[in-house]
Formats: structure tokens, sequence, C-alpha cells
């Protein structure tokens, strides 16, 4: 129906005014409107060029409410068995979901490092729910609901953010803030309990 073409588009940066933004909702119609399909596409291929696990539309200029997440196998290679046990990270598909509105199933606290396509280098410690479900509208504009445990669940919450106009680092430990070359020198591999001591982050 559409055409094949997909476009890497600019991730804006913290600082444009689009990121502090409430998005909007879209209608039915508009998501099935041509230039919302080449968006969710252009949006998948940025994603991947990134490369990421997840992208809403304000981070490539566009106040609406959409996300587009995809964590895929080959992204997990770096991390050891034991590293994606504690995150409980497993691939996910891609899928795109507009208009969603967001239930905690799990508030267990889990603290991880995570980083922003929007916020450079970066990354910074940010508690998250431990599982979540979306209800929304998927890309033909029929009903999608999304289930997400673990690391998948930190990325529906991160991409969810977005849409509030909030940036992972209005929940992080400040103390925790890095370089993405110091996180991976220092603070990767050692257990959460351990990198809040040593970070002297108290309870
Ligand atoms: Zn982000």
């Amino acid at each position: 129906m559409f055409g094949k073409s997909e476009r890497v588009l600019k991730i804006v940066q913290a600082g444009d005014p689009v990121l502090r933004q409430e998005a909007r909702a879209l209608s039915p119609d508009e998501i099935r409107s041509r230039p919302i399909q080449d968006l969710v596409r252009n949006m998948r291929a940025t994603m991947r060029k990134a490369p990421g696990v997840g992208l809403a539309a304000p981070q490539v200029g566009e106040p609406l409410r959409l996300f587009v997440v995809e964590d895929r196998p080959e992204f997990q290679q770096k991390q050891s068995a034991d590293e994606l046990m504690r995150m409980e990270r497993h691939p996910v598909p891609f899928y795109a979901v507009f208009n969603p509105v967001l239930t905690v199933d799990d508030d267990a606290p889990c603290d991880f490092f995570e980083g922003c396509l929007s916020v450079g280098d970066f990354r910074a410690l940010v508690r998250r729910a431990r599982a979540v479900r979306v209800l929304g509208l998927d890309e033909n504009a029929a009903p999608i609901e999304v289930r997400a445990i673990g690391w998948h669940a930190r990325i529906v919450q991160h991409e969810y953010d977005h849409l509030q106009g909030m940036l992972c680092i209005d929940r992080m430990e400040a103390r925790s803030f890095s370089t993405l070359e110091n996180f991976s020198r220092h603070w990767a591999h050692l257990p959460v309990d351990e990198l809040r001591r040593q970070l002297r982050i108290e309870d």
C-alpha cells in the first residue's frame, strides 16, 4: 500500500523544548494516514541505526503519543547470561504503540543504569517498577496490550515518560550520573548493592 522507503531521522537532544512538552494523542484515522505510517517506519529505522531499544516520537521532534520498542537478540550478546538474568532481559520483537495508558503490575523497585538517545553518551541509575502493562493502539489503530517485565518494563516506562515530557535524568540517582565510558569502566559489572555503596548513595 505504501512505499518501502525509510529514512533515519535526527534525534533531538536534551534542551530541545519538544522533549519537555506533553505529547498529544492521535485519532485512528491519523494513525492510518500516510505521514504517520511513514513516521513509524522512519522511527524504526532511526532506532535500529542509533542503535537503541526504544524511541518516542518527541525524540524525533514530533510531540505525538507514539513510541516504538525492539530489543534485538544481537543487542544482548555483549552481556553475560548472568547479567541478562539479573536484568530479566529477553529479546522483544518490534512493535509500535499509540496513545498508551500505562499500569504498574509489579511495583517491586528495580535499580539499573540506563541511558537515553536524547541525553548523549551518559548513563545513570534509575529506579523502575518491575512489571507494567500498556494499553493502546497499534500501527493499524487496532487495540494492543503489552505486558512487560524486567528490562522490557524499564524500556516501556522510559518511553512512556517521554510522552509526558519527562527524561530519565528527572528520575535518576544523581550521584550515579556517568559518561558511558566511565560507566563501562567502573560500574557496569558491579551488583547494585555494591555500586550504591561505592557511590555513597543513601537508602
Ligand atoms: Zn529516552
